[in-house]
């Protein structure tokens, strides 16, 4: 019995031991980091998204994928960026890069058993040159007399694309459009004899180019009508528009209809770009003016109801002062920018959004840069919003954004 026992149970036992030993190895060898694939990319401007496939998985889970990115050859010092990832493939969006530059990436996974990488792929961003504009007509020093319409027209090439052209006559924007060209007629029968400064910028929405012509307008030889001042002049009175209000007709080019704005109306409008619009030229002619802002001596284009207001609240600026730490100074001092007044577009630039009261021209901005943002008075007495809110905008009738944490913005909600 003994003798036949040890018999069997001996090379059993070995058999066993054989095959937990094979089961073991295979499983050690059948499992291996990942193969990881680096792909391709696509590029839009300062975007990449970046590609990669895991070919195998080394017969573990997979527990971290991504990419490892940066500018030198080598991926020294490069960012690692995980992302999520369901299937075998993954993708990531890396930004803000730099044109001229060469960029290096490689994508990898990891599992139990360690890292694998793909090869190290390159991009290059190309340089983004800034556009060049062609001014058609007129030429430049043009003289016409007043009453006589002058013909605008300019062109903006650009490597990548015209995002958008803008013509300014002294400062103040007569027209815009999300293209590469820009066709305007300037009826100078309203505006006053003198050499104006006429501005075409484009830009592809990361470089912008201005070109300048000057153009004349002659007095009338025989002035039979005394030229028409624009509202703005009066600054004795601060009066609320009396211009009966009324839907605009239905405008196939203007397919959208604003809110009405209290008692400075609506208007009809498309929606261009960036979330700005485009109004019904008609209504900016009727309704918008150029003032010139006294204290900080600037011209801005506002709704003409609200021109007399603007004007107060300045003139209030331009004469008052403030004490800060015991120091007495001009309250024009505190207006260190000036961000916009008439400006046709969307709350926060974006288009989901209701109509930003910068479009009928009864807002204003300033001091953006540190106040988009809420004061709290009572921690910051000298912030200058503040000062020019107590001192200047709320005596002249307006409100101040600061209540939804918007203290650049001051408007009229009449
Ligand atoms: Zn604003």
């Amino acid at each position: 019995m003994q003798y036949i026992s040890n018999r069997i149970i001996v090379p059993l036992t070995l058999g066993v031991m054989a095959i937990v030993l094979i089961a073991v190895l295979k499983l050690a060898y059948a499992s291996s980091p990942p193969l990881v694939e680096t792909g391709d990319f696509s590029l839009h401007q300062d975007k990449a998204i970046l590609m990669g496939t895991v070919i195998d998985s080394g017969g573990q889970d997979i527990s971290q994928y991504g990419f490892v990115w940066g500018t030198s050859p080598d991926l020294e010092n490069a960012e690692t960026v995980d992302v999520p990832m369901d299937a075998e493939s993954f993708e990531m969006e890396i930004g803000a890069l730099r044109e001229g530059t060469t960029y290096y990436y490689q994508a990898f996974a990891r599992n139990s058993k360690g890292y694998g990488f793909g090869e190290i792929k390159s991009l290059v961003v190309p340089e983004n040159l800034a556009p060049t504009i062609d001014i058609i007509s007129p030429a430049d020093g043009l003289k016409v007399t007043q009453g006589e319409a002058v013909s605008f027209a300019a062109t903006g090439k650009d490597d990548r694309e015209v995002a958008g052209i803008t013509l300014e006559i002294n400062g103040s924007v007569h027209q815009e459009a999300q293209s590469s060209s820009i066709d305007y007629k300037w009826d100078t029968g309203s505006v006053e004899p003198g050499t104006y400064e006429i501005k075409v910028t484009a830009t592809d929405g990361y470089k912008t180019t201005e070109k300048i012509i000057m153009v004349e307008v002659q007095p009338k030889p025989v002035q039979s009508t005394p030229v028409v001042t624009q509202p703005a002049a009066n600054t004795e009175t601060v009066s609320r528009g009396t211009t009966p209000h009324y839907t605009p007709a239905y405008n196939s080019n203007y397919p959208k209809l604003s809110k009405v704005n209290g008692c400075f109306g609506q208007f009809r409008y498309r929606d261009t770009y960036g979330g700005r619009i485009e109004i019904d030229p008609q209504w900016v002619k009727e309704n918008i003016v150029t003032i010139t802002l006294p204290g900080i001596n600037r011209q801005v284009q506002v709704h003409k109801d609200a021109a007399g207001a603007f004007i107060k609240a300045f003139t209030y600026i331009q004469n008052g002062t403030a004490v800060i730490n015991g120091k007495t100074v001009p309250l024009t001092s505190l207006v260190r920018t000036m961000d916009g007044t008439w400006v046709p577009r969307h709350i926060g630039w974006n288009p989901s959004r209701n109509l930003s009261n910068h479009s009928w021209g009864t807002a204003i901005d300033i001091n953006a840069s540190d106040h988009y943002r809420y004061v709290d008075p009572a921690k910051e007495p000298h912030d200058p919003n503040l000062i020019l809110w107590e001192k200047a905008f709320k005596p002249a009738g307006f409100s101040w954004g600061n209540r939804y944490g918007d203290a650049m913005h001051y408007e009229l909600l009449w």
